[in-house]
């Protein structure tokens, strides 16, 4: 990462933050945590894709300069809500006009899915601070995200609580001094299972899982472990890590966000207790999302914030275990394109996506989900330097080819060929 001013203003001038996405799991405890420092933290811009009802409150108690609403027709059924409250945008535009706008120091980036890409994008060539909570954008399109915040002397601050980890580790020492960084994975709730035991999996099994409060989508991807995968190649290009350098490890207590070894024997971790707000099921309980969140709105100072304190009275024991690759091929998905790199990971994030989809609707079981990512991997036309466009292109395609194969069926039992 490039040396950067600290990030708060001096003079007692608050910072001025867009959360994008601000009615979202991520936009709300970002909201939570901007609540608890009014005279520190201004949220100057929100915005929210059909939730407008839920992104009006947040306007009324939190009197933005504007929202955004990005769906169409949420914008015309909301379009009096927010009469006399603050300015209503519309879209990308109104995105690009909150994330532009002179007076923002930083831009949360909280929208889900390939739909994230736009307003980091927009908010980097700008020169903004971007806490990067949408992974799905640095698995895509990471090295151009990337190669554009060095350009524009732009930052991209991590959210995701293991590269929030890392970051904080990499604060004792240089990404060169870094010998390996070990990302922790809850396990899911088929932490343990044999391949043969998953064929019948049905939805409902999948999303019993510590839903987290996440959504639908996540919460298979951390059933298939794919939520690793797309960890990995994020890490990669966030960090400028060699895909060797970056290791998973099972630990179901999720307490220690990741760890990172450096060329000295050294290794760092970031530890915090779980979000007790949310319900334990299968005995793993969620990160406490407010702890990076705020880290990313406060670096390189620390505050006095919300996040739970580590009772180290209850505190008995901290397990690992080395993940299953036969029971989660994901995980080599992910190291695989982490180390090609180029269209892979747009091809990865999309193949993804669309797989979860169709074994939501029943039409994929959730083995093929990872065989699925597989197949469409492997028959894809590689470009080592995509474009944006390439990438949306290679994006559609994908998602097209998984439809494709929900309809004829996986070619591949196990294996397979790459063909051009
Ligand atoms: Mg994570």
């Amino acid at each position: 990462m490039t040396p950067h001013p600290p990030a708060m203003k001096t003079g007692g001038q608050r910072r001025r933050v867009v959360v994008l996405g601000s009615t979202g799991s991520i936009g709300t405890n970002c909201l939570d945590v901007i609540s608890r420092f009014e005279d520190r933290l201004e949220p100057i811009g929100l915005s929210a894709h059909t939730r407008w009802p839920d992104l009006a409150e947040q306007a009324r108690r939190f009197r933005p300069r504007w929202v955004t609403l990005t769906a169409a027709d949420a914008g015309r059924q909301a379009m009096h809500s927010f009469d006399g409250v603050c300015q209503l945008l519309h879209g990308e535009k109104g995105i690009a006009t909150m994330v532009t706008d002179p007076d923002v120091d930083l831009v949360v980036a909280a929208i889900v899915g390939s739909a994230g890409l736009m307003g980091t994008w927009t908010a980097l060539e700008a020169g903004k601070t971007v806490a990067v909570a949408n992974k799905e954008t640095l698995v895509m399109a990471g090295p151009l995200v990337m190669e554009l915040a060095q350009q524009r002397g732009a930052r991209v601050l991590p959210v995701d609580s293991e590269h929030s980890a890392i970051f904080q580790a990499l604060q004792c020492g240089q990404t060169s001094e870094v010998a390996r960084v070990v990302l922790t994975a809850s396990g899911g709730p088929f932490r343990g299972k044999a391949l043969t035991e998953l064929a019948d999996v049905t939805v409902a099994d999948a999303l019993r899982h510590p839903t987290w409060k996440m959504g639908t989508k996540i919460t298979v991807d951390s059933a298939t472990l794919m939520n690793k995968a797309l960890e990995i190649v994020e890490a990669r290009w966030l960090f400028g890590l060699e895909p060797e350098q970056i290791e998973v490890i099972i630990h179901p207590e999720s307490i220690i966000h990741s760890f990172v070894e450096f060329t000295d024997g050294s290794i760092l971790a970031q530890l915090s207790p779980p979000d007790m707000r949310l319900p334990i099921q299968y005995q793993l309980s969620p990160p406490d999302m407010r702890l990076p969140i705020q880290y990313a709105l406060t670096y390189p100072e620390r505050w006095p914030g919300p996040a739970r304190r580590m009772n180290w009275r209850e505190l008995q024991a901290l397990h690992f275990e080395q993940p299953d690759p036969e029971t989660f091929p994901a995980l080599e998905l992910g190291h695989e394109v982490a180390r090609r790199g180029g269209t892979c990971g747009a091809v990865l994030n999309a193949a993804n996506e669309a797989a979860v989809s169709q074994f939501l609707a029943g039409k994929m079981t959730f083995l093929d989900i990872p065989r699925a990512c597989r197949e469409v991997l492997n028959n894809h036309h590689f470009s080592p330097r995509p474009t944006l466009t390439e990438l949306s292109d290679v994006d559609r395609w994908a998602r097209q080819e998984v439809d494709r194969i929900s309809k004829v069926g996986l070619r591949l039992a196990s294996g397979g060929k790459r063909h051009s």
